[in-house]
């Protein structure tokens, strides 16, 4: 469905940033999003410029009826920041973030990545709580809870918001935190995407300065249950300064299969020599980049073979336990993952300052998990979309015996009505249809986990 031009005119008065129509020379880059999966043709794509444009872009799509997608760092995996016909509201020039010393506290806008907070938080010795690529929009990942490295020790993204601005279905600039709007503050902090297009975040920061030691202890599959042992007893007995993984990835390139634990130790390089004895001496490792590195090295370590433009599907749950049966499981099907692609099992270390947050404090559900463990995969050929996928699912459907409560939003690729429900459990659901109803009772924002209203 196109937007006729004379009815442009109409928005272009009240609009001051860019605006892309399917003939303009730019729409194609315009459209695209990070998972190359995703290929959709929206009638307009705008980037507002700040929130008198938003509310704009808003007013415009609600008086004709257009579906809109709202736009931070475009990583949805299932493609919720854009859509056949309607329009895109891209926050891309809405970036940046300022910091205030003092109070320790970053004001970030609703259109940033997650390198600008870093390194505007680091360069005053601060950091908060994100996730580990550096171009993911800060927007989503908040909205949705927000994992990371530092998260034993500091918890989630979510846990260090104290506020937020959005603009509401009907046009109004509202503020959410502890005090103004403590309900939509709840529901903003684990199912955000559903209440508002937000345009700015404010942050607690935490004083986080100095080197941290990080990398990958690499042998071959075959020492998955050793391996998977001594990843156990890290999550169990390691200090909160401590972060590990667990993983399981798939031959390529010639290498074999291979089975690996990640660490950043966040602690002194003393700390974690010790704290990390046990994995290093299993001896015979087929890599060791563990090592001292700026915090800020490590968050874009990931950011290149992660980049845009790669096809990708995942599947992940929390987990009560990590038993030695799944390890085996997964093992034998990371071996069997399709050729062509990259596929591979992430487990994550759970609990403790996560944990240390009561479940109903906000709407995200599973803090009280273990691990949270994913089936990834990553490929180029379209041919292998079907078997890709498949491969995602079945290793998910191994590790549906030991799920726990919850499932996290942000990973979720499943659609349908039940699914909201599946991810915040019955209670939370019903608080959150609620809030819904007094703030978006015609649903425009359906581009997300869906709360029905
Ligand atoms: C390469 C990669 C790495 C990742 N790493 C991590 C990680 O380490 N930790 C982690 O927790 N997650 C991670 N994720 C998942 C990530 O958190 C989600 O994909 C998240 O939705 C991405 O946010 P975005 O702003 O980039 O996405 P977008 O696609 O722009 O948006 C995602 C959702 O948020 C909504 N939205 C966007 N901006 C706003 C706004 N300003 N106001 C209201 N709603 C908005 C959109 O409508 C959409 O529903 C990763 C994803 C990818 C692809």
């Amino acid at each position: 469905m196109a937007v006729a031009p004379g009815d442009l005119n109409k928005l272009t008065k009240a609009f001051a940033g860019q605006i892309v129509r399917p003939d303009d020379p730019g729409y194609d880059a315009a459209r695209a999003v990070w998972n190359s999966m995703i290929d959709r043709r929206p009638a307009l794509i705008v980037r507002p410029t700040g929130t008198d444009d938003v509310v704009a872009a808003l007013r415009f799509a609600r008086e004709r009826e257009l579906i809109v997608a709202v736009r931070c760092g475009g990583h949805s995996i299932p493609g919720f920041s854009t859509c056949d016909d309607g329009i895109v509201i891209d926050l891309s020039p809405m970036h940046g973030a300022e910091i205030d010393p003092e109070r320790r506290t970053a004001r970030v806008r609703g259109g940033s990545l997650l390198a600008e907070l870093d390194d505007a938080a680091q360069a005053h010795g601060l950091v908060c709580p994100v996730g580990v690529v550096s171009h993911t929009g800060v927007a989503g990942l908040t909205l949705g809870g927000g994992m990371g490295r530092l998260q034993r020790k500091l918890g989630l993204t979510i846990d260090s918001l104290l506020a937020v601005e959005l603009v509401t279905a009907d046009g109004r600039l509202v503020r959410a935190s502890e005090d103004e709007n403590p309900e939509l503050f709840w529901g903003i902090r684990g199912a955000g995407a559903n209440f508002g297009i937000v345009s700015s975040f404010e942050f607690l920061l935490h004083p986080f300065d100095g080197p941290v030691t990080h990398g990958t202890v690499t042998h071959p599959i075959e020492r998955a249950d050793q391996l998977a042992e001594c990843f156990r007893a890290l999550v169990e007995e390691g200090p909160d300064e401590l972060w590990t993984s667990f993983g399981l990835a798939a031959a390529v390139d010639g290498r074999g299969p291979i089975a690996t634990v990640s660490v950043l130790h966040s602690g002194s390089p003393a700390d974690a020599k010790r704290d990390l004895a046990g994995l290093r001496a299993l001896g015979d490792t087929l890599e060791d980049s563990v090592e001292s590195k700026p915090y800020l090295a490590s968050q874009r370590l990931f950011d290149a073979p992660m980049e845009w433009g790669q096809r990708f599907s995942m599947k992940s749950s929390f987990l009560g336990s990590l038993p030695e049966e799944l390890v085996r499981d997964w093992a034998d099907q990371v071996s069997r993952a399709p050729d062509g692609a990259e596929g591979g099992i992430s487990v994550w270390a759970w609990g403790r300052a996560i944990a240390a947050v009561p479940e109903e404090n906000t709407a995200f559900t599973g803090r009280d998990a273990a691990y949270w463990a994913a089936a990834e995969i990553v490929w180029n050929d379209g041919a292998l979309d079907a078997d890709c996928r498949s491969w995602a699912r079945a290793a998910a459907d191994s590790a549906a015996p030991h799920a726990s409560v919850g499932r996290y939003v942000n990973d979720v690729t499943e659609f349908g009505r039940d699914v909201a429900r599946m991810i915040y459990g019955d209670a939370k659901h019903e608080r959150l249809v609620a809030l819904k109803r007094k703030w978006d009772s015609d649903n425009v924002f359906k581009l997300n986990q869906n709360i029905t209203p």
